[in-house]
């Protein structure tokens, strides 16, 4: 067998890929018949294709690259690590310096008392642990009725089965029997398709009084915890209204319930603040973590505990771990990482100049006719798609078919800017210059120019009834 190289043919690359690689979120039949875009290299906000083309990566990866592509500390870091202790695990009772360290960088930078944390190998295995942790908390509490977990519908949690469950993604759901007993969901605070005539602060109070409404319905007794993403990402970078979580903290000081706030995006700089729940002066008691803990350079996640439910968690032993919690070479990236980030002041910079230049650059695009509305925190952004900007409606077309055809657009002009449904979304690199994201904005407004055009000449530029 030949070596597979950056150097070879796209179409030969693309052609092994669809034999054997089977994606994730991907119909690989209609992959195989395009060919998947084959990225070689990456440097600062930049891709490099095999055809040579520069991208401008306007979704940091998958929401994680928080610093940044091409940071050779992080390389050489991993490097060192490996050749010292590539592996070893944090089982029976055993420990080694990484995962000690950032255990400790971690308590230090969270909120609160979140001064513990479990870790996994990304944000779903987390997930799976804060389903497990709170169970567990009421069982040693003597409340073991307590098992009931309430989600949000269209929130996004992971993808093994507890952590898909958690989420309230319909497609998923679909697919395998969830979710699994115990987890239930309430509305989201999406007031531009669902607000109807409400202000955006009643309906964020209306929808804030759900979870107070399903834990009467379930009884109190019942409830283990609510969890919720502070900003919900892969659900279109959904931005609640000002009213929404003041409401829910009132309601979840008032009841006996755990809050796991979902930080696997919102973490580590993205809102301007270290975490989503400063920049809503939440107080979780259990935070997830993931994605920008290391930028993506290696997998790691893991679940922030309190002081309150780690002491309870700790009087036995809690049957649970992954290989690969506290990865030594994962734990030594992230520890990096977090130095990189606070040493040259990322998330000063995402605070005082990256995010509210691109809020002014977002909020132009609200005057191009295809666009229904522009929100941002930080340096999350979405853009409703409409056929009518004088209403808050849908397209007529199914959910996502003028999105998708945005998306292609974009990705002409080498721009990754996503679609979720008919939202189309950035999350970039915090990193991110006011160069680039005039580049950014420009090729924005290429593309919405043209992906106007063929949703005209296509006849899809009609709103639902
Ligand atoms: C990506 C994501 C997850 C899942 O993390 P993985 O590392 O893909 O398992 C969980 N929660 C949120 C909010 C996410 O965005």
């Amino acid at each position: 067998m030949n070596k597979i190289t950056n150097h070879m043919p796209t179409a030969e690359l693309q052609a092994i890929d669809a034999a054997h690689h089977m994606h994730p979120f991907t119909a690989n039949d209609e992959l195989a018949k395009h060919g998947a875009r084959v990225i070689t290299r990456a440097d600062g906000v930049t891709l490099t294709d095999s055809e040579g083309e520069q991208i401008l990566d306007a979704m940091a990866g998958l929401w994680c690259v928080n610093i940044g592509y091409g940071r050779d500390e992080l390389a050489e870091v991993a490097a060192r690590q490996m050749k010292e202790l590539p592996y070893y695990n944090t089982f029976f009772m055993s420990t080694h310096v990484p995962a000690i360290a950032l255990a400790q960088k971690l308590a230090e930078l969270a909120p609160g008392d979140l001064n513990h944390v479990f870790f996994a190998s990304g944000g779903s295995e987390a997930n799976d642990t804060n389903i497990r942790l709170v169970r567990r908390y009421w069982d040693l509490m003597g409340k073991p009725d307590k098992k009931v977990i309430i989600s949000r519908k269209n929130a996004y949690h992971g993808t093994s089965m507890g952590s898909a469950s958690l989420g309230g993604m319909q497609g998923m759901h679909a697919q395998g029997g969830m979710p699994i007993p115990d987890i239930v969901h309430i509305g989201q605070p999406y007031w531009y398709l669902e607000g109807g005539d409400m202000s955006p602060e009643e309906f964020g109070l209306m929808r804030a009084r759900e979870l107070e409404q399903k834990i009467d319905e379930l009884g109190e007794g019942r409830v283990a915890a609510f969890i919720a993403e502070p900003i919900q990402g892969a659900g279109g970078v959904i931005i609640p209204p000002d009213s929404y979580w003041p409401e829910v903290r009132r309601i979840c000081a008032e009841r006996d319930i755990l809050f796991i706030a979902d930080e696997v995006i919102t973490g580590f700089g993205r809102t301007g603040e270290w975490f989503g729940s400063q920049h809503y002066d939440l107080s979780p008691d259990i935070m997830t973590v993931a994605k920008g803990l290391s930028s993506g350079y290696a997998p790691i996640g893991g679940s922030l505990v309190s002081d309150k439910v780690a002491a309870v968690i700790g009087r036995e032993e809690f049957t649970h771990g992954y290989t690969y919690s506290g990865h030594p070479v994962a734990a030594a990236v992230a520890l990096e990482n977090l130095r990189i980030l606070e040493e040259e002041r990322i998330v000063d910079h995402v605070r005082d100049e990256a995010a509210p230049y691109l809020a002014e650059k977002w909020h132009q695009l609200a005057d191009h006719p295809f666009v229904g509305e522009t929100t941002i925190v930080g340096m999350m952004a979405s853009l409703a798609l409409t056929a009518d900007k004088s209403v808050r409606k849908p397209f007529k077309a199914s959910p996502g078919t003028v999105g998708y055809m945005t998306r292609e657009r974009c990705f002409g002009n080498n721009l990754i800017m996503r679609h979720v449904a008919d939202r189309m979304i950035v999350a970039p690199p915090l990193v991110m210059t006011k160069s680039d994201i005039d580049t950014l904005f420009e090729r924005a407004v290429k593309s919405l120019d043209e992906a106007y055009k063929d949703v005209k000449e296509a006849g899809l530029l009609e709103t639902a009834d």
